[in-house]
C-alpha cells in the first residue's frame, strides 16, 4: 500500500489543511498519515485563531511516524512559525523522502495569515530547495516574489524565478486570474500550460490543499510529474462539481468517498 504523509494544520470545519489531506488520501487509496503543525479553529465562514504545535513536537510526530511507518511522499501545507518549518526539513532531510510536495500557504482565503510573514524567507530558503515540486497559488506566487502577476507570460516568468530557489519543479496555479483557469509547470527544462475548467457556484476553501493532497498521491504511485499534475487538476474540478454544500459554503473533499 502506499504511504503518503502530510504536514499541515488542522481545519476543524473540515474542509482544508490535515482533515482535506487525509480524504483525498483516502479517495485515492492511499494510507495516509498527519503530522499536525498548528490548530485552527475555523469553519466555513473563516479563520476564528489558531495555535501552533511547538517545533519540537512537530518533530518528534515527524520522527515516529517516519521511523516506523515510512513513507513514500510527503506533502507540507500550513506550517505557522520558521521555527516548525526547520523541524521539517531536519525530520525530512534525515529520512530522504523521495518525494516532496510543498504547498505554500501563506494566508487563507477569508484573509487569515497562516504562515508569519517572517517565515516567508525560512520556506524560501530552507524547505524549497528540498521540494520536488512547488505549488504556489497567484497570490502566494506573487507574496513569495514581491511581483504582480496578471497574465499567463508572467505566470511563467514567476515559476521561472520561483525554480530559483531550489525545487525540482514549480507549478502556479491560476484559478485567480479571470477566465479559464490555466496552469503553468516549469521543470527547469520546458514550461507547460495546464488548461482546467472553471466550476461556476462553487465558493469554498480547501481547494489548494485537495489539489497538492492528489498530485502527492499521484506522484507517489510514479506517475511523471506532468501527468500527474493533470490527474490532480481534474481530480479538483469533478470534487467541486460534486461539493456538497456545508455551513455557508462548499467542501470540495468530500464527495468522492
Ligand atoms: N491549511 C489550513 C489549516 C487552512 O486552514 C487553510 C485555509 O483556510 C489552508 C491550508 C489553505 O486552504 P486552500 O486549499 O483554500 O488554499
Amino acid at each position: 500500500m502506499l504511504k503518503v504523509l502530510t504536514i499541515a494544520g488542522s481545519d476543524s470545519g473540515g474542509g482544508a489543511g490535515i482533515q482535506a489531506d487525509l480524504k483525498v488520501f483516502a479517495t485515492l487509496e492511499a494510507y495516509g498519515m498527519s503530522v499536525v503543525t498548528a490548530v485552527t479553529a475555523q469553519n466555513t465562514r473563516g479563520v476564528w485563531g489558531y495555535e501552533a504545535v511547538a517545533a519540537p513536537l512537530v518533530e518528534r510526530q515527524l520522527e515516529a511516524v517516519l521511523e516506523d511507518i515510512g513513507a513514500q511522499a510527503a506533502k507540507t501545507g500550513m506550517l505557522a512559525e520558521s521555527n516548525i518549518i526547520k523541524a521539517v526539513v531536519k525530520g525530512l532531510r534525515r529520512h530522504s523522502v523521495p518525494i516532496v510536495v510543498v504547498d505554500p500557504v501563506l494566508v487563507a482565503k477569508g484573509g487569515a495569515r497562516l504562515l508569519a510573514a517572517e517565515a516567508e524567507e525560512t520556506l524560501k530558503s530552507e524547505l524549497f530547495p528540498l521540494a520536488t515540486v512547488i505549488t504556489p497559488n497567484i497570490p502566494e506566487a506573487e507574496a513569495l516574489l514581491g511581483a504582480k502577476i496578471e497574465t499567463l507570460p508572467q505566470m511563467a516568468e514567476a515559476a521561472r524565478r520561483l525554480k530559483d530557489f531550489g525545487p525540482q519543479a514549480v507549478i502556479i496555479k491560476g484559478g485567480h486570474l479571470s477566465g479559464p483557469p490555466t496552469d503553468i509547470i516549469f521543470d527547469g527544462q520546458r514550461i507547460d500550460e495546464i488548461p482546467g475548467e472553471r466550476v461556476t457556484g462553487a465558493v469554498g476553501h480547501g481547494t489548494g490543499c485537495t489539489f497538492s493532497a492528489a498530485l502527492t498521491v499521484y506522484l507517489a504511485k510514479g506517475l511523471p510529474l506532468l501527468e500527474a499534475a493533470k490527474k490532480a487538476k481534474e481530480f479538483v474540478t469533478l470534487a467541486l462539481k460534486a461539493a456538497p454544500r456545508v455551513g455557508h459554503g462548499i467542501s470540495p473533499t468530500d464527495p468522492l468517498i
